[in-house]
C-alpha cells in the first residue's frame, strides 16, 4: 500500500537520535514518501539536508508561531531553500490564533509574504489554520490562492466548506481518534471530495490515541500513517487500499511528485 505523509516534522530533537530507523520503519510500513515540514528558515535548511539524505521531499516556510522573527533576510533565505530540487512546497504558513506566539499583524504579514513568494514561484502552499477562520479563508481568497492543502484539518463544518469552495486540498492526522477534540472529523471527513483529501502524521505531535499500544514517550511517526488511514478509510465505509491509493495520487498531484517513484520506494522496501 503506497501511502504519503505529507506532514512529518523530522527535524524535532526527539528525532535525532534514531531518525534512520523512523524512515526505515516507515518505508517497512508502506509510507514510502514523506514530506519533511520546514517551520523557521533553519528548520527549512535541515528539513532539506534530511531530505536529501534519506531521499524524502520537504517544505520551506515559516510557521505563525515564528512570525514575530520574520524579516527580509528570512523571505531570503526561504526563497533559495524554495528552489532545492526535493522543496514540494512553500509553509508551513499560515494563522495561528489559538496560542498567539507572534502578534496577529506580524503573523499576516509573514503569511501574506509566504503566499506571494509561493505564487510567484509558481509552488503549492502547505498551510496551517488554527482558530483562525474566517479571517486565512479571506487573505487566501484575496491572494487567488490555488494549489493548497489546509494541512491537520480540525475545524467545523462552516470551515471545511469554506476551504473547499476555495480549491484546497484538506490534511486529515490523528486528531480524527482523539475521542475529546476530533470525533466530529469522523462526519466530516465525509465532506472532503476523494481527489482533495490527504493523510498526514504532523509527527512528533498527535499520537493517534487509540492506538495500541502506545509508543514510547508517545512519540508519534510516519510508520503509523496506516493506522490514520485504517481510521479515515472507516469512516469513510471505504477499504482502506482505495483511500491509500487515491491519497498518494492526491499529494502527487499537489506536489509534483512522481507517483510511479513513490510507489517504486514502497514495493522496494516491501521486497527487500
Ligand atoms: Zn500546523
Amino acid at each position: 500500500m503506497p501511502l504519503t505523509d505529507i506532514g512529518a516534522n523530522l527535524t524535532h530533537p526527539s528525532f535525532h537520535d534514531d531518525l534512520d530507523a523512523v524512515v526505515a520503519r516507515s518505508r517497512a510500513a508502506g509510507v514510502g514518501t514523506i514530506v519533511v515540514t520546514g517551520t523557521t528558515a533553519l528548520e527549512s535548511r535541515l528539513a532539506a539536508e534530511i531530505a536529501d539524505r534519506l531521499d524524502l521531499y520537504c517544505t520551506a516556510g515559516v510557521h505563525p508561531h515564528h512570525a514575530r522573527d520574520f524579516d527580509q533576510q528570512t523571505i531570503a533565505e526561504l526563497r533559495k531553500l524554495a528552489l532545492h530540487p526535493r522543496c514540494v512546497a512553500i509553509g508551513e504558513c499560515g494563522l495561528d490564533f489559538n496560542r498567539n506566539y507572534s502578534p496577529h499583524p506580524a503573523q499576516e504579514k509573514c503569511f501574506v509574504a509566504q503566499l506571494e513568494m509561493a505564487l510567484e514561484l509558481g509552488k503549492p502552499l502547505f498551510l496551517h489554520s488554527r482558530d483562525a477562520h474566517p479571517r486565512f479563508a479571506q487573505i487566501v481568497r484575496t491572494h487567488g490562492v490555488k494549489q493548497a492543502v489546509a494541512h491537520c484539518f480540525t475545524g467545523e463544518a462552516e470551515e471545511l466548506h469554506a476551504y473547499l469552495d476555495l480549491g484546497l486540498y484538506v490534511g486529515i492526522t490523528g486528531w480524527i481518534s482523539d475521542e475529546r477534540r476530533g470525533t466530529h472529523l469522523l462526519r466530516l471527513v465525509q465532506d472532503i471530495p476523494a481527489d482533495r483529501l490527504l493523510l498526514e502524521t504532523d509527527s512528533p505531535y498527535l499520537t493517534p490515541r487509540d492506538m495500541q499500544p502506545q509508543p514510547k514517550a508517545r512519540r508519534n511517526e510516519p510508520a503509523f500513517l496506516p493506522h490514520i488511514l485504517q481510521t479515515v478509510a472507516r469512516a469513510l465505509g471505504r477499504p482502506p487500499e482505495e483511500v491509500a491509493v487515491q491519497t498518494t495520487r492526491n499529494a502527487a498531484r499537489l506536489f509534483g511528485i512522481d507517483e510511479s517513484r513513490a510507489s517504486l520506494t514502497a514495493q522496494r522496501t516491501a521486497a527487500a
